[in-house]
């Protein structure tokens, strides 16, 4: 696992739950408003090892009550399945944020995850120009129809980016509606820290 920040304690980001929050190194997408891009790059600086946080969050477990792993896209890593099958043995729930850029790893995961909150930026068509990668959307939209399929609590989030019509606002909203997506937030775009030293990290 290439981790760049643990938040030890967190109410926001699993729904109804303690949690803490693992970052995970590496994206394969880059969207320009990303609001974590000192994560990107999966052979940046590895900030944590697994062991430690792994060690720090058994310390916890008598406050919280899960895990979530974020990034980056936590399912760029091939370790993913056994840190959340370690977090699982300490009792944890795990939950997961992604983007759904590797639809086929996710569907493996799904089975161990308790919550999942996905990334879901625009239309399929209009993924390309955001994420600068050919078939983003098509994993995206695909990643949720897994999600949906498996039948686990999950959360849709859209980032309003700077600029994004709202023409193209009222047809996600519409589509995801059809879909009968019932927890869908739109939340705004923050700005990027300025530097990596903001990082959030423990130990
Ligand atoms: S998918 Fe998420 S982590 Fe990856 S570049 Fe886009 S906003 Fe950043």
């Amino acid at each position: 696992m290439r981790i760049g920040g643990l938040v030890p304690f967190t109410t926001i980001d699993y729904p109804g739950e303690l949690a803490a929050v693992v970052f995970c190194q590496g994206c394969p997408w880059r969207c320009s408003y990303c609001h974590n891009p000192h994560l990107l790059p999966g052979d940046s600086t590895r900030l944590l090892e697994w062991e430690d946080v792994f060690e720090e969050l058994a310390r916890r477990r008598r406050f919280l009550d899960a895990v979530v792993f974020s990034g980056g896209e936590p399912c760029a890593q091939k370790d993913l399945a056994g840190a959340i099958a370690q977090i699982r043995s300490l009792g944890y729930k795990a939950g997961l944020h992604t983007a759904g850029a590797y639809p086929r790893r996710l569907q493996q995961l799904l089975p161990m995850l308790d919550w999942v909150g996905l990334d879901i930026k625009e239309l399929p068509e209009h993924y390309p120009v955001l994420t600068g990668a050919a078939a983003s959307g098509y994993k995206a939209w695909e990643s949720l129809a897994l999600i949906q399929a498996a039948g686990i609590p999950f959360q849709v989030r859209t980032t309003l980016y700077p600029d994004m019509p709202d023409s193209h606002v009222d047809r996600l909203c519409a589509r995801l509606k059809e879909m009968a997506i019932e927890d869908h937030v739109l939340q705004s775009c923050r700005p990027p820290p300025p530097s990596a030293d903001t990082t959030p990290q423990t130990l």
